[in-house]
């Protein structure tokens, strides 16, 4: 079998993996990148980039329907799934075709094939390029994939995980969506824009429940308004095939659709690949333990992304991966997770950093809430984006910021002033005293900054929302 003998091995080639093989490579490394199907990872080729190419989309028919409050009269006007589906395949095409670009000018050596470790310095790779890779120091990034439930049979055509979803080339409709979690609500919002009729089941008694309350209430009273059916506090035992469809069942009730998405979450890659074999420990969950430097129990053997994670984000993963290829090729660094930022891509965007007010008062802080509606900025009511607020949650003590959520239009890069003031330890006054652009949708910040330490502009003064320890 063939040789492949390199300084770093990457095993996995998502948005954990790819960048950790760069880093590796712009460090003066020999870096060989094992990848069992496409560059790019769930993110790129069945997640992050083909829902948001969808959703742009989406974007365009709701602009289209509120074309009139600009004057502008669309009297006739179609649309064609299967050409947004060709849109979102091409994007993808493209930017995979440039990812493999970047690993070929860092002189990474690409595997195509699904590695296995035989020993802690070993990987067997079989499939396309079969061959034994060995290396000094691994970094095993494989991610996850959704979570197959044998109650709900995914057969890939009426009942679906979010991968088959993104694969069809025709709407339903009307569509039953099993989880409202962060997929379930992507695509509940994407789906009821384009006009399919959307119904999600939420075992908990919200949807979102990892977002502030205040955030889930916002998404769910949208939700509503478009016409989406939420159905919180209801466990699915069973999807099952009907003559014209699908039907969940819940107790002694039943949700007809046409197809069903089940979004319950992601089962991680960590079997089949011998981490048991050279002793990589994991938790009761199944994740793999990591110190700070990315390292597992195991000397030279790093875990990065979904497997080693708090948190299942792609831009956790790459900094992850920086991380574990900084300490892999002799340099320190440390991971942290106190600024980490969750967008998801709804209409309206939410975007979340920190704790929530909810959370702050847990930890027993006296908390400060300033919030502030887009409803009273001028840009949002330019640009007919009313919708959605932005809010600060302040240590009272010492002004500094705990965390902040936003709903509503471009929400997902307006949380990058917020991730960025609570990296570096930012008080509430330093925002205050920062000049926001003007007519912007970032003055929500500053006004909200404003309102948490008691003196609005563009409110009436009214009592502040401090938190009682
Ligand atoms: P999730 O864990 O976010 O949500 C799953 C939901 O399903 C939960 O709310 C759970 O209570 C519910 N559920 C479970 N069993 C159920 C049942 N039998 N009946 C009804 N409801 C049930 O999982 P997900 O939405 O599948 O997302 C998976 C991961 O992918 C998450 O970690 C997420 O962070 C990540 N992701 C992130 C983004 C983003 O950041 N924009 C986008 C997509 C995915």
């Amino acid at each position: 079998m063939k040789k492949i003998v390199v300084d770093i091995a990457v095993l996995g080639g998502g948005p954990g993996g790819y960048p950790a093989a760069i880093r590796a490579a712009s460090r003066g490394k020999t870096v060989a990148l094992i990848e069992a199907n496409e560059l790019g990872g769930t993110c790129l080729n069945r997640g992050c980039i083909p829902s948001k190419a969808l959703i742009a989309g989406s974007e365009v028919v709701e602009n289209l329907k509120n074309a009139d409050a600009f004057g502008v009269e669309v009297k006739e006007w179609s649309f064609n799934y299967s050409r947004l589906a060709q849109h979102k395949d091409q994007i993808v095409e493209k930017m995979r075709k440039g990812l493999e670009g970047l690993i070929a000018a860092n002189r990474i050596q690409l595997v195509r094939g699904f590695g296995t470790f035989m020993d802690n310095r070993q990987i067997k790779v079989t499939g396309q390029d079969e061959c034994i890779v060995t290396a000094n120091q691994i970094i095993v990034a494989t991610g996850s994939e959704p979570r197959n439930i044998p109650a709900f049979s995914f057969d890939g055509k009426w009942i679906l995980d979010s991968t088959a979803l993104l694969e069809l080339d025709r709407l339903p409709k009307s569509i039953v969506i099993i989880g409202g979690g962060v997929i379930g609500c992507e695509f509940a919002s994407l789906y009821a824009n384009l006009g399919v009729e959307v119904t999600i089941l939420e075992l908990l008694p919200r949807i979102l429940s990892t977002e502030a309350e205040e955030v889930a209430d916002a998404i769910s009273k949208a939700f509503r308004k478009k016409g989406i059916r939420i159905e919180t506090g209801v466990a699915v035992e069973k999807v099952e095939k009907t003559g014209s469809g699908v039907r969940a069942l819940v107790g002694d009730k039943s949700f007809d659709a046409e197809i069903c998405l089940v979004a319950v979450g992601r089962s991680l890659n960590t079997r089949k690949i011998g981490l048991d074999r050279i002793g990589v420990a994991v938790n009761d969950q199944g994740i793999v333990i990591v110190d700070e430097r990315m390292q597992t129990s195991v000397d030279g053997i790093y875990a990065i992304g979904d497997i080693a994670s708090p948190y299942w984000l792609a831009h956790v993963a790459s900094h992850q991966g920086i991380v574990a290829a900084e300490n892999a090729c002799g340099y320190t660094a440390t991971m942290h997770y106190n600024a980490i930022p969750s967008v998801i891509f709804t209409h309206p965007e939410v975007g979340s950093v920190g704790l929530s007010l909810a959370e702050a008062k847990k930890r027993g802080y006296r908390a400060v809430l300033g919030a502030f509606p887009f409803q009273a900025l001028g840009k949002s009511q330019a640009i007919h984006h009313p919708e959605g607020f932005a809010q600060i949650v302040v240590d009272e003590k010492t002004g500094e910021i705990l965390g902040a959520q936003v709903v509503g239009y471009e929400a997902s890069t307006l949380i990058a002033e917020m991730v960025l003031a609570i990296q570096n330890e930012l008080t509430v006054e330093c925002i205050a005293e920062t000049i926001h652009a003007h007519p912007t949708i970032s003055e929500a910040w500053h006004e909200a900054a404003l309102w948490a330490e008691g003196l609005p502009i563009h409110l009436p003064p009214k009592k502040r929302v401090v938190n009682e320890k």
